[in-house]
């Protein structure tokens, strides 16, 4: 690999590495005496497909040049950084390069903005155009779209890529202006409506067309910055409930804000990345997409941030002793699945096991169930009491809660800012 070629990449892979959907990246580790090989934090990330396989991509950008001035990123243009752009031609030679090697098994393309949305489009869209058609390259593709991009150039990508995402980074409008003034929703919403739009014909033509071309198969993602503005829980999780609600939507991700830049009065001043948030908001959004959880039952105008030390199906169930015990051998498998303690694999099992018998502790406890938090709020077969019913909340509250974590149990953790 040439020494221009291989410095743009670390450029362009460093700046690439704060997008949490792909987070693995950015290890840099030697290889030690009687090891075996090495890692450099040159933009390899794993990633999950939509039928679970892990994949190693090249996470990169064609530039970071960027003609906006994003508060929260390291790559807005009034940043002293170095800066790098990669030709289309280039990119595609070196992603089909670290394909051969074995080094990747697909591409994570974004891009800062340069000139306008459509030509930096346009750019992205020659490299995995190319990668697909000139070099029949099978890979996965997941492409960052640009907000403001022509519907048009949007299905153009979705023709190639397997997924699309448009980052919708800051919650509200009114936020979003003030630290990313040449931003608005509209922008980021109406490509991604375009490609919700483009989802749906293309599944209607596929009805008809057998053969028809695929549009964007693993759907589109988004990414929320967490913490760098003043939005509540409530308010991060009721955008994501109403986000999944687009046929097209298949993951939100959360990225906790990390103060890359210098001072900047418009941000707030961290000391911690706040993890812990970021770790509840994925837990809740599980509730949601997994779980049958309506938001409201989450967090509302009573609860309107989430409890960091301890997990939301936990804080849900102490609220709400209503709903409990619950009769493993008798209840719904969605009843089960609310129950602390027990997931989609155990609640599946429950309900299949207890077709030859019925369940006592034991059964559960080889089934998989984490009776430490379960046996609060169900009743089972040799149960004596409930356990809830003797037991006050604030017992169970205080022998389940996690400890918050320290700073140093920490992986240091990335920021998004790319689009
Ligand atoms: S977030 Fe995107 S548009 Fe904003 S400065 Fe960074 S690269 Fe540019």
């Amino acid at each position: 690999m040439k020494d221009s070629t291989l410095k743009k990449l670390e450029i362009l892979a460093e700046s690439a590495k704060y997008d949490v959907s792909c987070a693995s990246s950015g290890t840099s580790r030697k290889n030690m005496k009687n090891g075996i090989g090495s890692a450099h934090g040159w933009g390899i990330c794993h990633s999950f497909t939509g039928d679970g396989r892990c994949v190693a991509l090249l996470k990169i950008m064609l530039t970071n040049f960027c003609l906006y001035d994003c508060a929260y990123c390291i790559n807005r243009q009034s940043n002293d950084i170095p800066r790098a752009a990669f030709s289309p031609k280039e990119l595609v030679e070196l992603t089909i390069e670290f394909y051969r090697r074995n080094y990747i098994e697909g591409l994570f393309l974004s891009s800062g903005i340069i000139k306008n949305p459509d030509h930096t489009m346009e750019k992205m869209l020659r490299v995995i155009k190319d990668l697909r058609t000139i070099h029949r390259f099978n890979g996965y593709i997941h492409m960052k779209t640009i907000p403001g991009a022509s519907s048009e150039l949007v299905y153009q990508a979705g023709l190639y890529a397997d997924r699309l995402s448009v980052n919708l980074e800051i919650p509200t409008e009114a936020n979003l202006k003030r630290l990313a003034p040449d931003k608005d929703h509209q922008s980021i919403y109406l490509p991604m409506g375009h490609i919700q739009q483009h989802l749906l014909q293309n599944k209607e033509e596929r009805k008809k067309f057998r053969h028809a071309p695929k549009f964007a198969a693993a759907g589109q993602s988004t990414q929320i910055i967490v913490g760098a503005t003043d939005e509540s829980d409530k308010q991060i999780l009721q955008l994501t409930s109403k986000l999944y609600k687009r046929p097209s939507m298949k993951r939100v991700y959360y990225s906790g804000f990390v103060p890359v830049n210098s001072y900047d009065k418009r941000l707030p001043v961290v000391h911690d990345v706040p993890r812990q948030r970021e770790n509840r908001l994925y837990q809740a959004d599980w509730l949601l997409r997994f779980y049958h959880f309506d938001v409201n039952e989450i967090v509302n105008d009573q609860y309107q941030q989430l409890d960091l030390n301890m997990d939301p199906k936990l804080a849900w169930a102490i609220r709400n002793p209503q709903y409990f015990p619950v009769d493993i051998n008798r209840a719904s498998y969605e009843t089960i699945l609310r129950v602390p303690g027990i997931g989609i694999k155990s609640a599946k099992l429950i309900v299949s096991a207890r077709r030859h018998g019925r369940l006592n502790l034991e059964a559960l406890r080889r089934i998989g169930v984490v009776l430490k938090r379960a046996h609060f709020f169900i009743v089972c077969a040799g149960m004596k009491s409930f356990k809830m019913q003797e037991a006050s909340a604030d017992y169970i509250r205080i022998s389940l809660q996690e400890p918050a974590k320290s700073i140093e149990s920490f992986q240091p953790q990335q920021l998004s800012m790319l689009l």
